[in-house]
């Protein structure tokens, strides 16, 4: 049997705590009744330094209810960097641990296949979404964008997949040594790249309370997304330099040809000449410039470079000399 943790970040969600907390007793007794997890199994809510009384509740529960810990951030530092606090802080105690909301959004009736996957041997489980029929059609759109322009741009993410998963304790190890600061978990989680699996589920509306992702977080944590996994737009700085650069070329020519069979006011030749070649080489430059900022960028990451999955009939470790 495996200890268990459900980790839930919680910014302001006082509406929703009550509700949450019931459901998510009732489910992880299940759990405990069924075999799947065991009596040290938690759930783990984190206050992201919210401003209503969402840790005070919280405390309350945990003194109520043997199931629920509580973890407390002192600041709010986003969804994100509260779910990393929680998975680190389960990380020691637990076998496995899942990530998901505070409004109950993603369906927890579908955590006994998490837990059946991770007991196959899975370190990562992945929700993803059945259909977005909940969503508003703006949100469908953007969101398939999104996806689409991660894809295209070469960063490995799940689709359709948001921060509702399952990772074994070794993978949260694994975790653990990515020390970005511009944290987006699921970027990352399939870098670890050990074995994984999905889930399929619906996901609903939120029941009270409202959501802390406007556009606005929403386009900025895409911005986050791409700009944390991929030095391609740097690179396309530079290419489309090289485009200037060529077609100038053929402009400088149509301009000197112009200027032969005297079509042109005094003066423009120079100008356009100047303008196109003088931007093309500048582009260039901005991207061989970029360049370098792109290799500077992986290196500060100091990403682990490697990670051993198994290591089959090697001799074992010598203990040291005393
Ligand atoms: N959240 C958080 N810190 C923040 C914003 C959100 O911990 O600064 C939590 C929030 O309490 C919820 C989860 O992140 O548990 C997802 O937020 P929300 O449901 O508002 O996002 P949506 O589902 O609308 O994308
Ligand atoms: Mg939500």
């Amino acid at each position: 049997m495996s200890t268990v943790y459900l980790v839930i970040p919680c910014y302001n969600e006082e509406e929703v705590l009550p509700v949450t907390v019931r459901e998510l007793t009732r489910k992880l007794q299940s759990l405990i009744d069924q075999g799947l997890a065991d009596e040290q199994s938690r759930f783990l809510l984190v206050d992201d330094g919210s401003r209503d009384h969402t840790w005070d509740l919280i405390a309350g529960y945990c003194r109520e209810n043997r199931l629920c810990s509580g973890l407390k951030l002192a600041h709010n530092r986003g969804h994100q960097h509260a779910l990393l606090a929680g998975l680190m802080a389960a990380r020691t105690a637990c076998d496995c641990a899942i990530s998901l909301d505070a409004d109950l959004q993603d369906d927890i009736e579908v955590l006994d296949e998490f837990v059946e996957k991770f007991h196959e041997g899975c370190d990562v489980v992945y929700g993803v979404r059945n259909r977005r029929d909940t969503d508003s059609v703006f949100k469908r759109c953007t969101a398939r964008g999104f996806y689409k322009v991660m894809k295209a741009l070469g960063v490995d993410v799940v689709y359709d997949h948001a921060d509702y998963r399952l990772m074994s304790r070794r993978a949260l190890e694994a975790l653990s040594e990515y020390r970005e600061v511009n944290l987006f978990l699921r970027g990352i989680v399939p870098l670890i790249g050990y074995r994984s699996d999905y889930v399929y589920y619906d996901r609903r509306e939120r029941f009270a309370g409202e959501s802390k992702y406007p556009l606005k977080k929403m386009v900025s944590f895409a911005l986050d997304g791409i700009t944390s996994f991929s030095v391609k737009p740097l690179k396309l700085i530079s290419n489309l330099g090289i485009l200037i650069s060529a077609f100038s070329i053929l402009g400088l020519l149509y301009a000197l040809i112009s200027y032969f069979f005297g079509f042109t006011v005094p003066g423009w030749t120079a100008i356009v000449c100047s303008i196109w070649l003088l931007g093309g080489i500048q582009l260039l430059c901005i991207g061989v410039v970029g360049g370098y900022i792109g290799k500077i960028y992986s290196e500060v990451k100091a990403r682990p470079r490697f990670r051993v999955e198994e290591l089959l009939n090697t001799p074992a470790e010598k203990p040291e000399d005393k």
